[in-house]
């Protein structure tokens, strides 16, 4: 039996008339890649959205580990081991790379009230060359980098301090089959440790090939949860539309 390591109970979020999720369950394990389908405006965000502090919740509960939490924003969430990459450009610009990774989490280079720039890029060298990623320099403005590589300082943001849950929202999209088989390492050496991933994406072989169990959302609403094994394209796309 494989051990829960979140669960997702009752989930609703309404944005004045629209009901952009509607009582939506489901458990993610431990180890597991985790993939949330569903068109355009199914509720993907939305949902993890709310696991990540981005959002309030509207009413339902996400338990981690045992443990009831209501992240009410992204630092948050990350103390209590969640993080994501967001759907949208996760960066902010006028700030270096480094001051990216540790946005929030600055407080472990203060000493006396002073920051120490230097550690502050010398631990992010140490990631961004654990990573693979050694071109991507700590000091260096982010606006000096394409979106495709802002995704992978992203990556080395949400999962640097092994969070137990990763949300990864549409990265795929926005990355060249290179950063994508980056990306799936990445996924892989989380799933080894034990953590899990909500992964979510369009494109369904991807989806399929990646995942152990894919949750599909239709207008809101969870339509079922299937196993990699069960799972097609074809069998993907009907659920996702309801033909
Ligand atoms: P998905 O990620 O599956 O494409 P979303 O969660 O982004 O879907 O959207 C679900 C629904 O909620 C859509 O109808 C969308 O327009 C609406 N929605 C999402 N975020 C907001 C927001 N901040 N304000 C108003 N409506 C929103
Ligand atoms: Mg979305």
């Amino acid at each position: 039996m494989s051990e829960v390591r979140l669960e997702v109970k009752n989930l609703c979020k309404s944005f004045g008339i629209t009901k952009a999720v509607q009582n939506v369950s489901f458990n993610v394990n431990k180890g597991e890649v985790h993939a949330l389908i569903g068109e355009n405006g199914s509720g993907k965000s939305t949902l993890t959205n709310m696991l990540t502090g981005i959002y309030s919740i509207g009413s339902g509960t996400f338990v981690l580990d045992g443990k009831e939490i209501h992240p009410k924003n992204q630092v948050e969430a990350n103390n209590e081991g969640v993080s994501i990459i967001v759907q949208e450009l996760g960066t902010l610009s006028g700030l270096t790379v480094a001051e990216n990774i540790f946005l929030g989490h600055e407080d472990q280079f203060v000493h006396m009230g002073i920051k120490n720039t230097n550690a502050m890029n010398k631990k992010a060298t140490e990631l961004l060359k654990k990573y693979g990623f050694e071109r991507i320099k700590a000091a260096d403005i982010i606006d000096e980098y394409n979106f495709e590589d802002r995704k992978l300082i992203e990556i080395v943001k949400a999962t640097y301090f092994d969070p137990k849950i990763v949300v990864i929202d549409e990265t795929t999209t926005a990355l060249s089959q290179e950063g994508r088989e980056e990306l799936y390492k990445h996924m892989n050496r989380i799933r080894e440790s034990g953590n899990s991933i909500i992964f979510i994406s369009h494109d369904l072989e991807e989806v399929i090939e990646q995942s152990d169990n894919i949750s599909v959302l239709r207008d809101g609403v969870k339509i079922g949860s299937i196993t990699k094994a069960e799972a097609t394209p074809d069998r993907l796309k009907a659920l996702m539309v309801g033909r």
